[in-house]
């Protein structure tokens, strides 16, 4: 089925029960009210001269408007492109060139920064972009020259106008839905063609693993713009008939601590940072979490002391982990609610149905014994279409048997549970060792005074490489009486851990840079390395 078609049926099924709530906007709509809005603009965007495979894309924060344009686009054969809120000019232009949009949805202003002014910036050297739209609150905010409100957009559409039901019965399930840029951890973002196929049912697994039901009221503080919102939350939503809600438009761990406790939320999704931030939130203790029980924690590697302290302190006694990529839909492996705490925290889950996973020798191809590690390869449903307009790109990435490489090295037990050991570009290679900055991660976090830690290679003379890890101290330690030190660490890790996984280099940091997903760039944290050893 297209996504269209399947909100039609749930829409049908449970009108009146909540479909979203978007806190920071104080909206409400049940599935009813969030179809009529859906048809609507799905009229606005045929009547605004939009054509079936045309790109249109969304550059903005979580917001009631995001879902409207995710699920109309899919209604009418629009591929919606998400462009990452953080991306600046350049970015902007790249991303809308590169896949040719010929329109924009996106915000006024975020915080200081104003989006318009950028758009108008830009706009001159797009010549494809035909319109732009900005999100007005309630018809509020002065007039844009050349610009149009989201509210004169939607008021262009009928959700009675017969073509729209015209072009949506023309649509398959393989049209390409959706470009998604990947967030950049290693270098520079690519443009990921997913299909109706591909992420409707990637969706409806990942609901599957959590239990979902419309019981479930989702608060889903990961962005939009990446499939971790879009999909893990949005869609795994959508497909059960629960209840998604916004607490906010960028991260903020307090909202989110106030949304959960006022919405009755049940599930919490988010990256290991958003938990940390969290759970070591000073006003923590206030708020009442005891409605939430489950959740996903993904997109990195995800500790084993945070997930225990998610489980013991946020009452997610169900929560699970996921592993995927962007060009997966993205999820291949998840831990389902019925894995036992001690599996769950120690592995990302078995492989989804209907997918194929294996572990591979990079070097050779072949398939390595249980236990051993290698890169992680894919194949099935939820293999992109491909990198769009990038057919190079995309062979190196799927093979010629439809193998997705994701250029991460795992192991897989016996029992078909995998683990995640690092990224194949992160391996830091030290006098012919082979080391997993992950697992010194691991340790390192076991120290009392550490709240976050990072470990990368860096260019070393006389070892080709050597270990630096970027340390974040819990709150308070450093002004206190016994300040956390580059010897105590070392010290900490002295016969516990063989001598060359012991870091040489030791930082002290306040934070890590970043992804707007709250992913950790290790390629900055090496250049920023580089440059200091010279
Ligand atoms: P880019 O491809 O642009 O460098 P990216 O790979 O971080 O960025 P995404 O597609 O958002 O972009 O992220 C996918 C990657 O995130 C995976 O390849 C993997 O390295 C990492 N990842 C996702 N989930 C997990 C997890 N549960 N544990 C460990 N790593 C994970
Ligand atoms: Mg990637």
């Amino acid at each position: 089925q297209t996504l269209g078609a399947f909100f039609d049926a749930m829409a049908t099924r449970q009108p009146d029960h909540e479909a979203l709530v978007s806190v920071h906007q104080a909206q409400r709509l049940s599935y009813r009210q969030l179809q009529i809005r859906v048809d609507q603009l799905a009229s606005a965007l045929l009547r605004s001269g939009l054509q079936r495979g045309e790109r249109i894309g969304i550059w903005s924060h979580n917001n009631t408007e995001w879902v409207l344009m995710q699920l109309a686009t899919a209604k009418v054969g629009l591929v919606l492109v998400n462009i990452n809120p953080a991306y600046r000019v350049a970015e902007l232009e790249y991303a809308l060139t590169k896949v040719g949009c010929v329109a924009l949805v996106t915000m006024a202003q975020f915080r200081t920064s104003d989006y318009l002014a950028m758009l108008r910036e830009v706009a001159p050297r797009l010549p494809l972009l035909r319109w732009a739209a900005w999100i007005d609150v309630a018809g509020q905010g002065d007039d844009q020259p050349g610009l149009l409100r989201f509210s004169e957009l939607i008021a262009r559409g009928d959700a009675a106008d017969p073509q729209v039901a015209a072009v949506a019965a023309t649509l398959d399930a393989h049209d390409p839905i959706n470009i998604q840029f990947t967030s950049g951890t290693t270098g520079f973002p690519k443009g990921a063609t997913l299909t109706h196929h591909n992420i409707l049912n990637n969706g409806h697994f990942i609901g599957e693993a959590m239990k979902l039901t419309p019981a479930d009221r989702l608060c889903i503080p990961v962005p939009l713009y990446h499939c971790f919102g879009m999909v893990l939350g949005n869609l795994a939503c959508l497909t059960h008939g629960a209840t998604i809600v916004y607490p906010n438009d960028g991260f903020d761990a307090l909202s989110v601590l106030q949304t959960v406790q006022a919405e009755r939320c049940t599930g919490l999704h988010g990256v290991p940072t958003m938990f940390i931030a969290e759970l070591d939130h000073p006003r923590f203790a206030e708020f009442d979490l005891s409605s939430l029980r489950t959740g996903i924690m993904a997109g990195s590697p995800c500790p084993i002391e945070v997930m225990k302290r998610v489980v013991s302190q946020m009452h997610m006694a169900e929560v699970t982990i996921a592993y995927g990529m962007t060009e997966t839909s993205p999820v291949s492996c998840q831990s389902s609610t019925d894995t036992p705490l001690a599996q769950r925290v120690a592995s990302v889950g078995t492989v989804q149905p209907h997918l194929q996973i294996r572990i591979v020798d990079p070097e050779t191809g072949a398939v390595v014994p249980v236990g051993e590690r290698g890169e992680f390869c894919t194949r099935g449903y939820s293999v992109m279409h491909g990198y769009w307009d990038d057919p190079a790109r995309t062979a190196e990435a799927i093979d010629a048997e439809g193998w997705m490489h994701t250029g991460d090295l795992a192991t897989m037990d016996a029992d078909g549970y995998v683990n995640i050991v690092g990224r194949i570009k992160d391996m830091v290679i030290r006098g012919g060792e082979n080391v997993y900055p992950r697992e010194i991660e691991e340790f390192l976090y076991r120290h009392p005074k550490v709240q976050d830690v990072q470990v990368v290679g860096v260019p070393d003379a006389r070892y080709g490489e050597e270990l630096c890890a970027w340390v974040v101290v819990k709150p308070g330690v450093q002004t206190g009486p016994e300040p956390l030190t580059a010897d105590e660490l070392r010290a900490f890790c002295q016969g516990q851990i063989a001598h060359y996984k012991v870091p040489r280099h030791i930082r002290f940091v306040e934070g890590f840079p970043m992804t707007v997903t709250g992913k950790i760039q290790k390629y900055r944290i090496r250049e920023a390395m580089k440059a200091e050893l010279g």
